[in-house]
């Protein structure tokens, strides 16, 4: 059965490069994927993408012709696209028998996907129609101090629940720094606290953090956590297990709310 996978995080956390490392591992596997790039301001793809949003669109001609910044070309790109989003979805959908994998690679800037109506409308449409997992990607060096640990994992929350899609964490760039921190962090709260504590001013912090340990305390029992490297490889079978693991959790959960809707 096939699999959607949208690859979601901040920019420069290694969406793109690890798409390039999941397509490598898959041919290795015999099992090329089927790749959907879906940022228009990407200079250069390190992946043959099967389906590529800037041959439907030139996001620079977009800013022109529409005067926009970047970020309003990037959206603007993308509402673009989306308009056509059923003939897209036709060729794709003629492809699902020959592909496991469909992965699905986002602009750089996270909230021109998270946050936009085409956004919601690609990731809706996709998971309509097969099992679909988010993979929020982590920059595992950059998220090493508390304070940006906490508001990393916050932004994540909040996409699982405006997505509500099965989830999984990636802590990329492991061959930097180990995600042995967040994972200590995740599994106990007062770990997490205390080294925040050490660096935070404790005036600042102390209330949020302790409304927000419930929220987030929450959502890591909902969560399944994968440490890669999209460098060296390092993890990728772990990864695929998680990815597993969330098909699951489409099927007896997702699918069911969904056919309800319907
Ligand atoms: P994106 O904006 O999320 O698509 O991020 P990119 O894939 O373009 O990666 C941003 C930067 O991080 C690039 O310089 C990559 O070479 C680097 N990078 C990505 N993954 C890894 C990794 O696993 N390890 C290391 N050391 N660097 C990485
Ligand atoms: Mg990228």
């Amino acid at each position: 059965e096939a699999v959607n996978i949208i690859m979601i995080g901040m920019a420069g956390s290694g969406k793109t490069t690890l798409m390039q490392r999941i397509n490598a591992y898959l041919h290795e596997r015999k099992t090329a994927p089927y790749i959907v790039n879906l940022d228009p301001a990407v200079s250069k793809v390190p992946f043959q993408a099967n389906i590529d949003i800037r041959d439907t669109v030139d996001y620079k001609q977009v800013m022109t012709e529409y005067n926009l910044g970047p970020n309003g070309g990037i959206l603007t790109s993308l509402n673009l696209f989306t308009t056509k989003l059923d003939q897209v979805m036709d060729i794709v959908d003629k492809r699902a028998g020959d592909h496991k994998y469909f992965l699905y690679d986002t602009p750089g800037q996270i909230e021109i996907f998270t946050w936009s109506a085409s956004g919601a409308i690609i990731s809706n449409t996709l998971a309509a129609t097969r099992p679909t997992v988010v993979v929020y990607v982590v920059d595992t060096p950059r998220t090493a101090s508390p304070a940006t640990f906490m508001s990393n994992m916050m932004y994540a929350c909040s996409i699982l629940y405006k997505t509500q899609l099965p989830f999984v964490l990636a802590f990329n760039k492991t061959d930097v720094v180990s995600h042995e921190f967040a994972l200590r962090w995740m599994e106990d709260f007062e770990q997490f606290q205390q080294a925040l504590m050490r660096q935070e001013e404790e005036r600042f912090m102390n209330s949020l953090i302790h409304s927000m340990s419930l929220v987030l305390d929450e959502f890591y029992n909902n969560l399944r956590v994968v440490g890669v490297s999209a460098m060296t490889g390092q993890g990728m079978d772990e990864f695929f297990k998680k990815i597993q693991e969330a098909v699951t959790e489409y099927h007896d959960e997702f699918k069911p709310t969904l056919q309800r809707q319907i």
